[in-house]
C-alpha cells in the first residue's frame, strides 16, 4: 500500500481513464495493433519508404509498399525489421510513431497517452530494446513495455504459459521463426532462426531461375507459395502459373509449376524450421517433454499456415501439432491480453521491464 502511494501519480492515473491500452506486434513483415475492447484496428505491412540519400521517411505501411517499383529512383521502400533486427533506428521509430498516431486518429482518443506493450523479436539486443521503448515513448506512450514475440504469440494462441505445465509455440513470420517452450510463466527453451516466409519466397525465385531460366519477382513467388505451397504431400497436387522474364532471351514468359515442384523449392527453408523444432525438443527437460506430448505443439504466424506443415512436424517429432486460431494476429492479441491482465502477466515482460516492475 505504501509503495502504491509512493508510486501514485494522480495525473497519469487520470489520463489512464481516458486513454487506450495498445498492443503492438512489430513484425518483420506485418505490424498489427490491437486496442482494448476494439480488437485489431491496424494491420499493415512493416514497410517504410525513405528518400535514398537522406533516409528521410516519406510513407509508412501499405502506402509505402505500394510505392515499391513505382517511385522515382531516389525513393526506396525498406523493411526495417526484415531480419528480426532493427537495422535503422530512426526508421523503426518513424514506423512506430505512424502506427501509434493512427490509433489516435481512428479512435479520436481525447488524451492520446496510451499504455503500450510492443512485441519484439526475441533475438534483439538490449540496445535495440531500448530503441523500441524510446520510440514508443517518443510517439506519446505513457508507459511502454516490451514482450518477446513468441511469448505474446503463445498468450494470444491461448497456451497455458503461466501454469507449471509445459507448452510450445512455433511462430513463423516473414523474417524469423521463433520456437519457445514455456513452463511456470517463463521461457525454458528458445530458438530463433532467420529463416521463415521470406526465405521460402527467395527459394522459389531461385528454383524458377535454375530450372526454367525464369526471372520472377518475390511477390509472385509469395503468391505461389500462399496459393499452392506445401510442406507435406497433398491429397490433390495442383499447379500455378508463374509469370516473369526469360533470362536467356529477355522476353516475357509464363511457366506452369506444380505443387510438387514448389514443395521441392521450399524444402530447404522448411527443413531449417523443422530442425529448429527438433533442437528445441532435444533440449527440453524430460518432464516438460511429457507435457508437450499431451498438450502438443502450436503453430502461429503467417508461415504457420503453410499447407501440411503441421503434418510434416507431426511426422518428424511424433507429437500432436496444430495451427492457432487466426495465427497472424496471435502476437497482437497476446500483447493486448497482457495489458488487460497486467498483474498476472507482468512477469513475462522483457527483462528490463520486469526488473522495473519488481523494484
Ligand atoms: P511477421 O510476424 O514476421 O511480421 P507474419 O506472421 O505477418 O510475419 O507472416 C508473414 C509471412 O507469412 C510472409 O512470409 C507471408 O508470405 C506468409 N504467409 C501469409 N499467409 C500465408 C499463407 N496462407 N500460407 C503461407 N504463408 C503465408
Ligand atoms: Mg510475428
Amino acid at each position: 500500500m505504501l509503495s502504491f502511494l509512493r508510486n501514485f501519480r494522480p495525473l497519469d492515473w487520470l489520463l489512464g481513464l481516458f486513454s487506450q491500452d495498445v498492443g503492438i506486434d512489430l513484425g518483420t513483415a506485418n505490424t498489427l495493433v490491437s486496442v482494448r475492447d476494439k480488437g485489431i484496428i491496424i494491420n499493415e505491412p512493416s514497410w517504410v519508404a525513405v528518400r535514398k540519400r537522406t533516409r528521410e521517411p516519406l510513407a509508412v505501411g501499405a502506402e509505402a509498399r505500394e510505392m515499391v517499383g513505382r517511385t522515382p529512383a531516389d525513393i526506396v521502400a525498406i523493411r526495417p525489421l526484415r531480419d528480426g533486427v532493427i537495422s535503422e533506428f530512426e526508421i523503426t521509430e518513424a514506423m512506430l510513431n505512424y502506427f501509434i498516431n493512427k490509433v489516435h486518429e481512428q479512435l479520436l482518443t481525447p488524451f492520446p497517452r496510451p499504455r503500450v506493450v510492443v512485441g519484439i523479436p526475441s533475438g534483439v539486443t538490449e540496445v535495440e530494446e531500448r530503441a523500441v521503448r524510446d520510440a514508443a515513448m517518443a510517439a506519446g506512450a505513457r508507459e511502454a513495455y516490451l514482450i518477446e514475440e513468441p511469448v505474446a504469440a503463445a498468450i494470444g494462441a491461448g497456451l497455458p504459459i503461466i501454469e507449471s505445465r509445459g507448452s510450445m509455440i512455433v511462430d513463423i513470420g516473414g523474417g524469423t521463426t521463433e520456437v519457445a517452450v514455456f513452463a511456470l510463466g517463463g521461457v525454458v527453451i528458445r530458438r530463433s532462426v532467420r529463416v521463415a516466409g521470406d526465405e521460402m519466397d527467395e527459394d522459389i525465385v531461385q528454383y524458377a531461375r535454375d530450372k526454367y531460366n525464369l526471372l520472377i519477382g518475390e511477390r509472385t513467388a509469395e503468391r505461389a507459395k500462399i496459393t499452392i505451397g506445401s510442406a507435406f504431400p497433398m491429397p490433390e497436387e495442383r499447379t500455378v502459373t508463374l509469370r516473369g522474364r526469360n533470362l536467356i532471351n529477355g522476353l516475357p514468359q509464363s511457366v506452369e509449376i506444380s505443387s510438387i515442384e514448389l514443395r521441392e523449392a521450399m524444402a530447404p527453408a522448411i527443413n531449417v524450421i523443422v530442425d529448429a523444432v527438433k533442437d528445441a525438443i532435444d533440449e527440453t527437460p524430460p518432464e516438460l517433454v511429457a507435457d508437450l506430448m499431451e498438450v502438443g505443439i502450436c503453430l502461429a504466424g503467417g508461415g504457420g499456415q503453410i499447407r501440411g506443415l503441421d503434418d510434416r512436424i507431426r511426422e518428424e517429432v511424433r507429437m500432436h501439432v496444430w495451427v492457432a486460431d487466426d495465427p497472424m494476429t496471435c502476437v497482437a492479441r497476446g500483447a493486448g491480453r497482457v495489458l488487460e491482465n497486467f498483474d498476472l502477466y507482468s512477469r513475462v515482460l522483457a527483462t528490463d521491464d520486469r526488473s522495473r516492475r519488481l523494484k
